[in-house]
């Protein structure tokens, strides 16, 4: 049964099949879905908020997998999008077990991350500490392994549970099968565009095991007066460090960083150091080399860089930004300035982090 609103730019259609009454938003602008503010129409829109929904959505998509959407700050819209779009609103928290080391908690995947973060940390619970403040939702965390500060969250992943589109039913993945990497994962690569992740498991610790590698953590933490750690102070201190260098997406368009920081064979390194004796680096997996992409960029001359609406923040060169009304065409142009300078000055191919649509 369908119930349509009155002609209109984004009109709503509620479609009731058995059991479940669907939100379908047709002609709907995408502007608030994501954190560039690119304004570009979907031709179809659907607010899953019951697992009910998901079979039939994958009806309504007609055989082919629909897009799905969290909280839409990781993406690029650079054209107008026929597919349909699935807008992951699944909510809650479940206690699944407790030891006396760590706590299993499933979490649907339209929990907010931040917010998740902030739940942890009132109930004293650690390992995502250092990963509060990143936009988006908990069901996109383990798609590209979301990580900072030291620390990725597949450390804390037990399992994800996933709606297969094509087969129809549930799968479960367990940490190992995730095949994490650096900002990496299945889900992006042989898993992509194949299912809607509903859940995830974390483990999280009841004894704490902080980290504070990362210089700018430990300045912050003195700054605070801390002189002893906690999950709180360092979640402060994370969140206090992101707010005072990184654009509120609310204020300024962006999709946080939007390279990821290349790694390189330590002899690609040395001989890159004769010429720029300055060239920062990490020691990576595999005796590679990470190079911060941010120095790149900023070395090539683009921080600060401004063309017509879209640029390059003057605070942080990985952050391509929309000063408003920008053409996701556009930025995604500027992305490739960046990465043709960046390969002849230094050799180095910088892959793009944010999801092209
Ligand atoms: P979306 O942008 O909505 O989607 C991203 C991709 O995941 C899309 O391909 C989408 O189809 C897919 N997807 C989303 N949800 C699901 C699902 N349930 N099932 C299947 N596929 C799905 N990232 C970091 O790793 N570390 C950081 O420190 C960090 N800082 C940031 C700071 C700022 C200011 C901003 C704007 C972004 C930052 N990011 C960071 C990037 C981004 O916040 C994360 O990648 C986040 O996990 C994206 O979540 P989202 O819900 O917004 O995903
Ligand atoms: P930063 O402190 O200026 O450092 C630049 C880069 O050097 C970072 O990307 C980081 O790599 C690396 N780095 C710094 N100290 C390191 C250490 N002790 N060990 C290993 N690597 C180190 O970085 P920033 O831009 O302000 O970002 C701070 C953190 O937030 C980083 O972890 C970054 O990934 C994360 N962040 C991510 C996004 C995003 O959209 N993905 C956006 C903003 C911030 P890593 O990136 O591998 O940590």
């Amino acid at each position: 049964m369908c119930y349509n609103s009155p002609p209109g730019k984004d009109v709503l259609t509620l479609l009731k099949s058995t059991f479940v009454l669907m939100q379908i938003h047709s002609s709907c602008s995408l502007k608030p879905y994501n954190t560039f503010g690119i304004d570009l129409p979907a031709a179809q829109l659907v607010r899953l908020m019951d697992e009910e929904e998901l079979a039939p959505i994958g009806d309504l998509a007609q055989g082919t997998a629909p897009r799905v959407l969290g909280g839409g700050s990781n993406i690029l819209l650079t054209h107008e999008l026929k597919d349909l779009i699935v807008k992951n609103e699944l909510k809650g928290i479940n206690l699944l077990e407790e030891n006396e080391q760590h706590t299993w908690l499933e979490v649907k995947a339209g929990e907010v991350w931040h917010d998740f973060v902030m739940y942890a940390i009132a109930q004293n619970l650690g390992g995502i500490e250092n990963l509060a403040l990143i936009p988006g939702c908990v069901g996109a965390a383990p798609i590209q392994n979301i990580g900072a500060y030291g620390v990725e969250v597949r450390q804390t992943i037990d399992e994800v549970i996933a709606w297969h589109w094509e087969e129809q039913r549930y799968l479960s993945f367990k940490n190992e099968d995730c095949r994490f990497g650096y900002r990496d994962s299945i889900f992006k690569r042989e898993m992509k565009d194949r299912l809607i992740i509903t859940s995830v498991v974390f483990r999280l610790d009841k004894v704490h095991c902080l980290n504070t590698s990362y210089g700018a953590v430990q300045q912050q933490l003195e700054i605070m007066g801390v002189s002893e750690a906690s999950v709180k102070s360092v979640a402060e201190a994370v969140m206090a460090i992101r707010r005072s260098k990184l654009p509120d997406p609310k204020t300024l368009g962006n999709a946080g960083s939007f390279f990821k920081n290349p790694t390189i064979t330590r002899q690609q390194f040395d001989s890159l150091c004769a010429h720029h004796p300055d060239l920062p680096s990490y020691p990576a997996s595999e005796g590679q080399v990470k190079i911060p992409a941010g120095w790149l960029i900023e070395n090539c001359g683009w921080k600060g860089y401004r063309e017509g609406a879209v640029g390059v923040h003057e605070k942080q060169a990985l952050v391509l930004v929309n000063y408003g009304g920008a053409k996701g065409a556009d930025l995604y142009q500027l992305s490739e300035k960046i990465l043709r300078s960046v390969l002849e000055k230094f050799d180095i191919t910088l892959e793009r982090e944010v999801n092209i649509w």
